[in-house]
């Protein structure tokens, strides 16, 4: 569960300021550069001070932006059933999306990673109040009765999706009740979102150290990330659960008392409170699933995603996993016989093992030293190369926004052009710091669209910081890098849609990791690696042999790296496919762990107060796996016609981003494929080169 992005469920997502989307789309002011480093903090205050209020300036502001966009939704579903026939019904429907759309995207980031504690708390309740609106608009009976007369004969494809989709929402979230029923689901869906934002903010908060005072327990880590960790006096590291601390301690400490301590915490995080929060969250949902004539909230939760319906879930964990369990087994079977070399009463491999002994077998297999592999990926070259790699690969450029007022410091803002086109703008928000999200994630903040409200969104990540020893980060932090960015890239690209509904990344959800794995194999490319990995001292490029050694060693530990997902997809599946009231968590999890994982459960840790997860994705985990095997299929155009093909890149971008949700997933796949998309390119991966 590296990486992820945030959608929101809502079952109509998106919105709008009336005036914003009827200006001519926005042209570049001036050439493209190469994005500079970020200015000092005591430049950027001074902007501040010279620009328009922003919603993350403050509470007020923001709240006051909510307003606004609150005021907006509700005259708009007042005007759509006001009988009057010169209300453009569609248009004005979109409008009220749209609204939705740009409060929910600043008010989820904001909640997510303003410095301030009354803006986050300013932003969960705009997110409350909006889902609120929005879930009024679901189970409006009179605005379906309009919506349902809409005549669609004269509609292009994508009105009569709109339409189509939207009538469909309005049935899927309940319209069609008795007015008690409506009254509940309206309860609910308020409720969950309560509930989400306190499980989030539990984990959020919730950063767990250890001190160690007997420094020759470090032995293994990198010297400059113990330099970066020392205390002042020099006498003792504090290690943190946050992920520039976490990975690189499991992957290279040697010390397995320590791992073993550290891998608990991580795993415990959100523990006591958010058990309850999650007990509250899953009988909500069942009950929601049931008023909506489905067994349970998984089966209903499939109903608009490729899958169509949750037997197919079910068959897919099933075959998945047997298909993956064989190649798993050997990698725990190499990371357990290395295990019985230093310790002979091994018998079997543990979650804290998996990082360390995966590296050690790849060093001794395959000669790949990771450490090695560190100086070349400082943080600020690596977003360097990733720019550099996507403007090759898709003709686009970056201009450095240094003056933009932002919500941190450390916060980067940028313009990405397609030739002379603003196609629009985005945020880096990508060091940890107290009370911002911990995952990674691509937040979109608002949709672009034909009439020319430009995209924009926020990557949220938590990688090692360039102040701190040049940030220099392990090659699974840069595959994120190119993952996340896969995301951002598939919002903003998707930015010509008359409806908001289809904009950015609004494909079906099971699709939607597929446009950011298949990234990640460019940060597996040697010609790629060899454009931008440079020696954080001498400069020099990253030698081919090393590049080969760490290509080489993927085949090992990949197929127990899957079966990880594995376990996430059965563990999210499973645990919506029941009745919460006849199910105890820690049982639960331990039958998942029994049938779906390599490794035995972590004494004293609690999956479930810290899989992020199970909020946003919920049931849906599996997207990741699905979209995967899509990721595997596409990317064999790029295989056979070279990474860095221009065509084959511009039918990438035509075919597969630009459409947004315009048209179903599996036809975009076979637009670009020329057939339908089938499971022999991920086999190939998994049984390796
Ligand atoms: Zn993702």
């Amino acid at each position: 569960m590296n990486t992820h992005n945030i959608r929101f469920f809502l079952a109509m997502t998106t919105l709008f300021f009336a005036g914003c989307v009827t200006t001519a789309p926005q042209k570049k002011q001036q050439t493209a550069q190469t994005p500079e480093a970020p200015t000092s903090e005591s430049t950027k205050a001074e902007e501040i001070d010279t620009v328009e209020a922003t919603p993350w300036e403050s509470a007020e502001a923001l709240s006051a932006y909510c307003q606004e966009a609150l005021t907006t939704i509700t005259n708009t579903r007042t005007q759509l059933k006001s009988g009057n026939a010169e209300v453009d019904l569609l248009d004005t429907y979109n409008n009220m999306l749209i609204a939705i759309d740009r409060s929910m995207g600043w008010a989820s980031l904001l909640a997510n990673v303003s410095p301030e504690e009354s803006v986050r708390k300013a932003a969960e309740k705009c997110k409350q109040l909006v889902a609120d609106e929005s879930t009024k608009i679901s189970l409006d009976h009179k605005l379906y009765g309009v919506m349902s007369k809409v005549d669609t004969a004269d509609l292009d494809a994508a009105g009569q999706r709109f339409v189509e989709h939207l009538l469909r929402d309005f049935r899927r979230s309940g319209v069609d009740q008795k007015e008690a029923t409506r009254n509940r689901i309206a309860k609910i869906k308020a409720d969950l979102v309560k509930l989400s934002q306190d499980f989030s903010r539990n984990v959020r908060s919730d950063v767990r150290k250890m001190t160690i005072t007997d420094l020759s327990k470090l032995d293994g880590l990198p010297a400059d990330w113990i330099k970066a960790h020392t205390s002042k006096d020099g006498k003792s590291v504090t290690v943190s659960t946050d992920y520039p601390d976490f990975y690189p301690f499991q992957t290279y400490c040697k010390d397995e008392a320590l791992r073993k301590t550290l891998y608990q915490k991580f795993q415990s995080r959100g523990n006591p409170d958010n058990k309850k929060v999650l007990e509250q969250v899953l009988n909500l949902r069942f009950e929601l699933a049931q008023l909506l004539g489905h067994k349970h909230w998984g089966a209903y939760n499939a109903g608009d995603k490729m899958v169509k319906n949750s037997d197919v879930i079910e068959k897919f964990i099933k075959e998945f996993s047997e298909l993956v369990k064989p190649f798993a087994k050997k990698d725990i079977q190499g990371l357990l016989a290395r295990k019985q070399k230093d310790d002979k009463s091994a018998k079997e491999v543990q979650a804290w093992d998996r990082f360390f002994y995966k590296t050690v077998v790849r060093k001794e297999r395959f000669g790949l030293n990771p450490q090695e592999l560190r100086p070349y990926f400082a943080y600020n070259q690596v977003r360097k190369g990733i720019f550099s790699v996507y403007s090759e690969l898709f003709g686009i450029s970056f201009k450095a926004l240094p003056t933009e007022p932002v919500w941190h410091k450390s916060v980067e803002a940028f313009e990405m052009y397609l030739g002379e086109e603003l196609v629009g703008k985005f945020f880096l928000d990508m060091h940890p710091r107290k009370d911002k999200f911990k995952h990674a994630a691509m937040f979109g903040i608002q949709t672009g669209l034909r009439s020319g409200q430009i995209p924009m969104a926020s990557l949220v990540c938590n990688f090692p910081n360039p102040n701190e020893n040049n940030g220099l980060m392990e090659h699974t932090q840069v595959t994120t890098y190119f993952h996340e960015f896969g995301h951002l890239i598939h919002h903003l690209m998707a930015r010509s849609h008359k409806w908001v509904s289809q904009g950015g990344i609004t494909t079906e959800w099971d699709f939607v990791e597929a446009p950011s794995q298949i990234l990640e194999e460019w940060a597996w490319a040697p010609d790629v690696l060899a454009k931008f990995a440079k020696h954080v001292e001498t400069g020099k490029p990253i030698p081919a042999d090393l590049v080969q050694k760490l290509r080489k060693s993927e085949d090992f530990g990949k197929a127990a790296w899957v079966m990880r997902q594995v376990f996430y997809t059965a563990y999210s599946y499973f645990l919506h496919a029941q009745d919460p009231k006849k199910m105890d968590l820690d049982t639960f999890t331990n039958s998942i762990y029994k049938k779906h994982s390599l490794y035995p459960r972590v004494p004293e840790s609690t999956v479930y107060t810290n899989f992020g997860h199970l909020m946003g994705y919920s049931s849906i985990y599996y997207t990741y796996m699905w979209s995967l095997v899509i990721a595997k299929d596409l990317f064999t155009r790029f295989e056979s016609d070279g990474m860095m093909n221009k065509a084959v890149a511009k039918d990438y971008r035509q075919l597969i981003l630009e459409p947004g949700g315009s048209r179903d997933a599996s036809d975009l796949v076979r637009s670009f494929l020329g057939r339908d998309y089938n499971m022999d390119a991920f086999k190939i991966w998994l049984q390796g080169k």
